[in-house]
């Protein structure tokens, strides 16, 4: 029997995500605050409001902003618990705070619902092929009934532990990114100040102990790597203001858990000052490259 899927939240990422699930063969059903959105996937369903979108579906899955907007969705008078058929699984594929997270899928538990964290990384590139990878917390039977749907937008599926483990894991990987990328952009512009040539200092380093994702993949440095945003002036790719966002839920799961992150710290006021000096909001990540050699900026 085909899974009838409940889709909420069609923007830059669900969009495409939905669309993924028509293609594979789903019976699908979506609800986007903008009407618009709710017409642009072709083959779906469109729901009135959030609560019919819930109604009658095996899955519902979320992807919003933040905290607020998705325990708005379900723990509102007329949101998707006090909707959805008994036995519906939930999962939420926003990326937000992990105590958030927890609370709504307490709340879900409470009415006898089964819910997953499922943050994706990946970007908008992956949304649209369908290869983001999802990361998910929850029951390992939860993940078993999702797969299907999980498996028809992304490539990769990682059980990170309970409620509320999607988000932290995926919280402490950006943060590291932010931390690498940033590391990766000084050393580069030490080496160039000092006369080498970005491409050279970049194979060296990427052979060498410092060798590092960003350098294998996503080069910040303009030119050395045809494929990288650097190379097409920092347009697309991951933005600025999303790897802030990221960065914040980062330091405030720091102060919850009393954990200290100096450098993640770091990397978020860096990727701050760099947000308003070069209002680089929506540029892609790797332009903290400007900060470190304002001069490209005027290049790009
Ligand atoms: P977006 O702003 O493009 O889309 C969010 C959509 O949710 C909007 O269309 C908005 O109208 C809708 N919405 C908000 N509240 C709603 C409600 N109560 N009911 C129905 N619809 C509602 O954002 P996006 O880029 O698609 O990102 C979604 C999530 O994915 C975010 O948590 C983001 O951090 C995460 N994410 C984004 C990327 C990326 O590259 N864009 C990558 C990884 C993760």
């Amino acid at each position: 029997m085909t899974l009838k899927i409940g889709f909420v939240g069609l923007g830059n990422m669900g969009g495409p995500m939905a669309r993924n699930l028509v293609a594979a063969g789903f019976e699908v059903r979506v609800f986007d605050l903008l009407p618009a959105l709710v017409e642009s996937v072709a083959g779906a369903r469109g729901a009135p409001t959030a609560a019919a979108c819930a109604t009658g579906v095996d899955l519902l899955i979320s992807m919003l902003p933040a905290g607020r907007h998705v325990e708005g969705l379900y723990l509102g008078a007329d949101g998707v618990l006090a909707s959805a058929d008994p036995g519906t699984l939930l999962v939420d594929c926003s990326t937000i705070d992990p105590a958030s997270a927890r609370k709504v899928a307490a709340a879900a538990a409470e009415r006898g619902f089964e819910m997953l964290d499922a943050p994706v990384s990946g970007g908008t590139g992956g949304a649209e092929a369908g290869t983001l990878t999802f990361i998910v917390g929850g029951s390992a039977g939860a993940l078993a009934r999702a797969r299907p749907a999980l498996e028809a937008m992304g490539r990769n599926i990682f059980h990170a532990g309970a409620n509320g483990a999607g988000q932290i894991a995926k919280i402490c990987n950006n943060m590291l990114l932010a931390i690498l990328m940033s590391g990766t952009a000084e050393a580069l512009a030490l080496g160039v100040r000092n006369g080498l040539d970005p491409t050279t200092l970049s194979e060296i380093m990427k052979q060498s102990s410092g060798g590092n994702w960003a350098l294998n993949v996503y080069n910040p440095y303009p030119g050395v790597m045809p494929t990288a945003p650097a190379s097409r002036g920092y347009a697309g790719g991951f933005m600025v203001e999303l790897m802030n966002k990221d960065l914040g839920l980062a330091i405030a799961t720091a102060e919850q858990s009393g954990s200290a992150v100096p450098m993640g710290a770091l990397a978020r006021n860096l990727y701050r000052m760099h947000e308003h000096t070069h209002e680089a909001g929506r540029f892609d990540f790797s332009s903290i490259q400007w900060l470190y050699d304002p001069a490209l900026k005027a290049r790009d």
